[in-house]
């Protein structure tokens, strides 16, 4: 390839739409186009390095015999309902792009693939003797994201591998997820990435354990929390830890607390000289289900600790009813949204700031009478009774502080028996840095920030039992196929490797994936032996093998230097003044490397040198 036919354009200056190191870098080096937010041109260099990454992704999981395939991306809105996914996907906060044919007949742009793949398996496999089955495919997927940005990051059309795998039982889909943990490994190592796996938080994709791969950088929008022994890594929407002791509160009668104007935790604490831990926090939410109805929760937590949306979101979806479908979305049922949405409440008989984890059912049911529910928004129908959950944090306490559902009013030495409750203890509370591990309570958890790049899950038998996929066991009788899904982001992926690979003169591509190995910079074009040997050496490492690029612009030789290293493409041979006598100099990307040598002498190196890089998984 030429840099003269490569329509390169390159930038001197940090555009104003990216605001992380790699986004930048991808646009001013010609790798990347902007067409709308969230979605990407591909140009021709950026291409290359999704083809090279492609080409790992297939050896390794082609090595364990999982089959590539090509699944539709249009997919009918049926499947979906059959799930259960549909409204969760395409209402509220969904992702799912959607339309309806000319038939009238409602179809999503594919997110993920569980759903398609599924009834193929259903279709497709009847007995033992076909299993267990792993499919993958490398493809364009479509999530309306609700915050599209950091370029291929977190785009709205970007390059998945995904990949799905069906089983007789539960010991066959744990040797599978062990087995794609490895080639993960493996993938990563061999793009010149340092990752590390994380416990993870299954989310709307539903089933037990998972697991993330996560690009170490500083631009993540991941937080990990990991002990420093290393033996425990999660994201932080499911980490756990120890919670700090909460400092006693001395059992004594309950008695009521004049606060006027104490209605956050440290106003109370501080008028009173109570520590946040010897209060409750009582949060009421609302949770809106995909068949129109909206649940209100109230949410008890040590007032020192906070509140972990996505466990939260967890407890909610576990415990709806099924007529009630899919969670959409939870916010703080606040004064503010009961009036936008003009919810039938009262909001003078709510108690904001003084509510305690025993608030009666009665004080939303008596305000919303029979016209309960969104006043001008008739979808929306209020459920009478809360959902109630407490974290252990609260749950464990003897005696505390908490709201007195009355204005101004606050309780001290209140306790579970007391409030006539006995609450559930379910795990809501985020961990933090600085926490206690669970597994050693000397090791404290320390942040860090990843790029998730890869996810695997064992999804186990709900898609298969939603959707009929059904086979012959051994014995002879019927029973749902069991599952696992595993997830590479190629084009964040890509992206990924520059934010961990660049330096202030631009990419410093692993050799793995870097769109060329070498380029080939004849530094005067004006001048006849540079430009004869140029071409020679360009011809000659192509015949090698080695995937090289020529820079035939007629230019100044530093403008094709600096872009050069913007490009960061691993080896330059730059043909100079030398030329006339048969010399080059060769200048390695990253690293010190600068040598002057024979041309002769750079075609007999060059190839072994960069066949070992090419290889060489990470030390
Ligand atoms: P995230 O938490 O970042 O939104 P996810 O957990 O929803 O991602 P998965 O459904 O696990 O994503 O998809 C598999 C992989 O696809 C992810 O590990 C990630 O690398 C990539 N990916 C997901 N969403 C995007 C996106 N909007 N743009 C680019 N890559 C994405
Ligand atoms: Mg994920």
């Amino acid at each position: 390839m030429r840099v003269s036919r490569l329509m390169l354009v390159t930038l001197r200056d940090d555009p104003a739409e990216a605001e992380i190191p790699s986004h930048k870098l991808l646009l001013r080096a010609g790798y990347i186009r902007r067409v709308a937010s969230g979605i990407y041109a591909y140009l021709p260099l950026l291409f290359r390095v999704l083809q090279k990454i492609s080409a790992i992704v297939r050896e390794e999981l082609n090595a364990t015999g999982a089959l590539e395939t090509l699944l539709p991306q249009l997919q009918p809105a049926e499947l979906w309902e059959r799930s259960g996914r549909w409204s969760g996907y395409t209402a509220g906060e969904g992702i799912m792009f959607h339309l309806s044919d000319r038939q009238g007949r409602e179809l999503g742009l594919g997110p993920t693939h569980e759903e398609v793949i599924t009834a193929l398996a259903a279709d497709l496999l009847r007995s033992y003797r076909q299993l267990p089955v792993n499919l993958y495919q490398i493809q364009t997927k479509f999530r309306d994201e609700i915050r599209p940005r950091f370029g291929l990051m977190r785009g709205r059309e970007f390059i998945m591998k995904d990949g799905y795998s069906f089983h007789a039982d539960e010991a066959s889909l744990r040797e599978c997820y062990g087995e794609m943990d490895r080639a993960y490994r493996r993938i990563f190592s061999r793009c010149g990435l340092k990752t590390v796996a994380v416990e993870a938080d299954s989310g709307a994709i539903g089933g037990s354990a998972s697991q993330e791969f996560m690009v170490t950088a500083e631009a993540g929008e991941d937080l990990i929390l990991s002990s420093g022994d290393g033996s425990y890594a999660a994201n932080q929407e499911r980490a756990v830890s120890l919670a700090p002791g909460a400092v006693p509160l001395a059992a004594q009668p309950c008695t009521e607390l004049e606060t006027p104007g104490q209605s956050s935790i440290e106003a109370l604490a501080a008028a009173h000289g109570f520590d946040p831990s010897q209060i409750v926090k009582v949060l009421l939410l609302l949770a809106r289900c995909a068949d129109g109805s909206l649940q209100p929760v109230l949410v008890s937590v040590r007032g020192d600790q906070r509140l972990n949306d996505v466990k939260l979101a967890n407890a909610v979806s576990a415990r709806l009813a099924p007529a009630q479908g899919a969670l959409l979305s939870i916010e703080p049922l606040t004064p503010e949204l009961i009036r936008t949405e003009r919810l039938l409440l009262d909001l003078a008989a709510i108690p904001f700031g003084y509510l305690g984890p025993d608030l009666s059912d009665a004080t939303l049911a008596a305000t919303t009478g029979p016209a309960a529910g969104l006043g001008t928004k008739p979808q929306g129908r209020l459920l009478p009774k809360l959902l109630r959950l407490t974290d252990p944090t609260a749950a464990e306490l003897d005696s505390f502080v908490c709201g007195g559902n009355s204005p101004d009013l606050h309780r001290v030495g209140a306790s579970w028996a007391g409030l006539g409750l006995k609450p559930e203890a379910v795990d809501l509370r985020a961990a933090q840095p600085g926490d206690r591990c669970l597994h050693d309570s000397k090791q404290t958890l320390v942040a860090s920030r990843g790029i998730e790049v890869g996810h695997i899950f064992q999804l186990g038998r709900k898609y298969s039992e939603a959707l009929g996929a059904r086979f012959t066991n051994e014995s002879g009788t019927e029973e749902a196929l069991w599952m696992g899904c595993y997830g590479i982001g190629v084009s964040r992926l890509a992206q990924a490797a520059v934010e961990q690979n660049h330096d202030s003169n631009g990419i410093c591509w692993p050799v793995a994936i870097a769109p060329f190995e070498v380029i080939v910079v004849i530094a005067n074009l004006q001048e006849p032996s540079q430009r004869q040997l140029g071409e020679e050496l360009y011809a000659n490492l192509l015949a090698a093998g080695l995937d090289a690029l020529l820079d035939d612009r007629d230019e100044r030789a530093g403008v094709k230097f600096k872009d050069a290293d913007l490009l960061g493409i691993p080896w330059r041979v730059v043909v100079g003044r030398g030329a006339k006598d048969g010399q080059v100099e060769l200048v390695q990307r990253q690293g010190s490397l600068k040598r002057e040598l024979a041309a002769g002498d750079l075609l007999a190196e060059l190839p072994g040198l960069i066949a070992a890089e090419r290889s060489g998984l990470l030390a």
